[in-house]
């Protein structure tokens, strides 16, 4: 992002000069060395990458950061919320890790944790929410879990920013748009106020409103424009990362096609991570290079977009397919998933969705299924995909056929009940026609996974 303002060198920003990182030889995580050539070249393209977004940054890296590191590793983040009567865990062991200039989908149902797991991240928790001690948070290597709620501030909208959902409710009714979005430049960058002022114009301009327009109260903008203005808000400190929280769902169905494809654009042009939180899977496949199911506070199954939408393994994330309409299918009812997700409070032993699970077998109500990562990135937890399974289903389903894998691309090439069988590799390398009727995509668009390969 190009800009005339400079940081002011006040005590906020006591951090040293950015240099582009030299390819380092050490992994990212332990145990994740590559293990053959292909897993060595994807490795040093996301070193080249993030060597390039890195060097492209406005402002030097934060003082305590690892030049080296990957941009976010979050590992085992657990978060409380303290109710009447108890407390319930919102987000249990939950791990994930996003790399300069990628876009991470988090889906499920309301409820799973999505937003809880977003703002884990930035700190910005109701007051009764609290992080694990053994949660780990770190961006650039620092761990924003062990910072005070003073130390977090350095972080948020700096190197992490938030897009709320309807911005109607996060701008200052009472205040001119421009006077926001220039609060955070002020206030976090130091500068003076007149700098500020030209900032939030230039960034105005950026997400495609006039900048005179400005000098707009919130409910002198459409429902587009406020979007675009707390997009506007969140680029303000030039951020590493933006979190999209259901950021096009009170938008229509062209607008929210506008708001997709300028964060689209934005992500290209200033190298920006993105954490795009959504319900609806059709923004995640159109927008996101991975995607992380979540259910119950819990990973279900996460991996490459393009692999996980057409050979969903995990009952869950085919089932969140299945009641997905498809412009290729013939009319039919949607797939539900029968039920509701669990009271927190007291959610079933085991794994957490064996209630409502088609597969469900004795070990699914006893014991939680393991995290098992396959050759192919897609980490998935459940009892089909035991360690050595290669990523293919242990048994058959025991009650009614899951439809959900087919609607997506699963479907026609899937085994059983919707499931990959043991003859259905190739399912997950041919460039499977996943199309997708998307609101935000309009129908005369068809949106193949296949194109964004
Ligand atoms: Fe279903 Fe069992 Fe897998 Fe849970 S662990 S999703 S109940 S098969």
């Amino acid at each position: 992002m190009t800009d005339a303002l400079q940081p002011a060198g006040t005590p906020d920003t006591p951090d040293t000069p950015a240099e582009p990182p030299e390819t380092p030889e050490t992994p990212d995580t332990p145990g994740t060395a590559p293990a053959d050539e292909a897993a060595a070249a994807a490795r040093t393209a996301v070193l080249d990458a993030r060597a390039v977004i890195r060097g492209r940054r406005q402002w030097p890296l934060p003082k305590q950061a690892d030049p080296n590191a990957p941009l976010l590793v979050v590992e085992h983040l657990t978060t409380r919320f303290k109710m009447p009567g108890g407390s319930l865990k919102a987000v249990d062991d939950v791990s994930f890790q996003l790399n300069d200039g990628e876009a991470l989908g988090i889906a499920g149902e309301s409820g799973c944790g999505k937003t809880t797991t977003a703002l884990s991240l930035v700190g910005l928790l109701p007051a009764n929410g609290r992080i694990g001690k053994a949660s780990s948070i770190k961006l650039f290597g620092i761990d924003l879990a062990k910072k005070s709620e003073e130390g977090l501030r350095r972080y948020r909208w700096r190197e992490i920013s938030v897009v709320f959902q309807g911005a109607m409710n996060a701008l200052n009714p009472v205040r001119r748009v421009v006077d926001q979005i220039a609060e955070p430049v002020e206030l976090r960058l130091r500068v003076d106020r007149a700098d500020a002022v030209k900032r939030a114009g230039q960034l105005l301009e950026m997400v495609g409103i006039p900048a005179k327009r400005g000098r707009a109260y919130p409910h002198e903008l459409s429902g587009g424009m406020r979007q675009r203005a707390m997009i506007a808000m969140a680029l303000a400190c030039d951020p590493a990362i933006v979190i999209g929280d259901e950021p096009t769902t009170a938008l229509d169905v062209m607008v929210q096609a506008q708001i997709l494809e300028l964060l689209e654009r934005l992500r290209r042009e200033l190298g920006l991570s993105l954490i795009l939180i959504t319900h609806d899977l059709s923004v995640i496949a159109e927008s996101c290079d991975r995607v992380l199911v979540m259910y119950a506070g819990k990973v279900a199954e996460e991996g490459a977009v393009n692999v996980i939408f057409r050979t969903p393994r995990h009952p869950y994330t085919q089932k969140l397919l299945g009641a997905f309409p498809n412009i290729h299918a013939d009319r039919r009812t949607l797939d539900v998933i029968p039920g509701s997700p669990p009271d927190l409070r007291t959610p079933p032993p085991g794994c957490r969705f064996h209630p409502r699970c088609s597969f469900a077998m004795p070990v699914c109500s006893v014991e939680v299924p393991p995290e098992v990562t396959f050759d192919d990135g897609v980490r998935v937890a459940c009892h089909l995909y035991p360690p050595g399974s290669d990523g293919v289903p242990i048994t058959k389903p025991t009650k009614d056929a899951v439809a959900g894998g087919g609607d997506v691309g699963g479907g026609s090439t899937a085994g059983p009940a919707g499931l990959p069988g043991p003859g259905d590799e190739d399912a997950r390398t041919e460039p499977v026609p996943a199309t997708i009727l998307s609101p935000g995509h309009g129908l005369a668009d068809d949106h193949s996974l296949g194109a964004n390969e």
